[in-house]
């Protein structure tokens, strides 16, 4: 059995795979034990299933697991997962802003007890500054809101021990926050300081709606504040029509002619409330979306090729 799995979701990355295997397999060669190398295709359309392939053929440390379609990349790395035989498993991007020579300093980590070590971001190179600012107002509301102490600028590289992992895969849910779900399961966790790295090669994959969607993901997994906002609004609502109402019989009893006479004081509470009212049945539909989306119970992600590792 290998000691560890190295799992990389995929996604178009034709142009980083060669230098991501380069530094990948260096990084093995040098470490004692056993390892495998798990390679997701995320139903890319460039050469990346071809080179995956190959490098199977190559080297028998490596498998892959080749997705239908492209499920996104919680979906990718959930497929990964439930692929790995190691006692200690580590995720990272392919596009190596997550550098590999990493990975001994966790293993050594898991080595002294710790079941989770997550790599956490000090600075981020070279990335657009309204994701940079997205990210960082994300993950300090999330920090508020959420349940569970999930950690800031966390993302999904990481080490964790097989027990997790195993939790992981028992879990059901179809709206994936690894990075929640992590933290969620508890054990004795870590940190890991290190620079994000620019992309190696190739385009962000993660467009600025992907990243919107994986926020609200892990808001809507991990709070039920915003349900409760619609209460607060409410109570708000309340208080300001009876503080109204109290205004409006002070004018019409002390002041001759009442300054509220107008059609556009009263058009502004309509849509004030109307607002309101939309807001909240928006939340409200996030989460029913969710349920039913849970509830259809459809399998997270369909398989078109696998190839197990096979040097064990
Ligand atoms: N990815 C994926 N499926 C997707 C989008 C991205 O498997 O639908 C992979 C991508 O190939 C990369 C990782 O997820 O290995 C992170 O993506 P990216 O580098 O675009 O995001 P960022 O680093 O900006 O968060
Ligand atoms: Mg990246």
């Amino acid at each position: 059995m290998p000691e560890y799995s190295l799992v990389i979701p995929i996604y178009n990355e034709a142009a980083n795979i060669p230098e991501l295997y380069r530094r990948l397999s260096a990084v093995m060669d040098q470490l004692e034990v056993p390892g495998e190398l798990i390679l997701v295709n995320d139903g890319s359309s460039d050469r990346t299933i071809d080179l995956l392939r190959d490098l199977s053929q190559q080297d028998r440390r490596v498998g892959y697991v080749s997705l239908a379609r492209n499920f996104g990349h919680q979906i990718a790395v959930t497929a990964g997962l439930q692929q790995t035989k190691g006692q200690a498993i580590i995720v990272l991007d392919a596009d190596l802003q997550d550098p590999p020579e990493l990975i001994p300093e966790m293993l050594r980590l898991w080595r002294t007890g710790f079941q989770v070590v997550y790599a956490q971001r000090t600075r981020r190179h070279k990335e657009k500054w309204l994701k940079k600012l997205l990210a960082f107002v994300f993950y300090r509301l999330l920090k508020i809101l959420a349940d569970v102490d999930i950690p800031t600028d966390t993302g999904d590289f990481c080490l964790m021990d097989r027990q997790v992992v195993d939790l992981l895969n028992a879990m059901p849910e179809r709206n994936r926050y690894l990075r929640g779900l992590r933290s969620w399961v508890g054990f004795r966790q870590t940190a890991l300081l290190f620079d994000r790295e620019p992309r190696f090669a190739g385009e962000v994959k993660y467009t600025l709606a992907k990243s919107l969607a994986l926020a609200l993901n892990g808001l809507a997994s991990f709070s039920q504040v915003p349900l409760r906002l619609s209460i607060y609004l409410g109570l708000f609502s309340a208080a300001l029509s009876i503080g109204m109402a109290g205004l409006v019989f002070y004018w019409r009893l002390v002041t001759p002619r009442s300054p509220l006479n107008g059609t556009a004081t009263i058009a502004i509470a309509i849509f004030f409330l109307g607002a309101v009212q939309l807001f909240s049945i928006g939340i409200l539909g996030e989460y029913i979306g969710r349920i039913y989306e849970e509830v259809k119970g459809r399998p997270l992600y369909t398989i078109s090729e696998i190839k197990q590792s096979t040097d064990v």
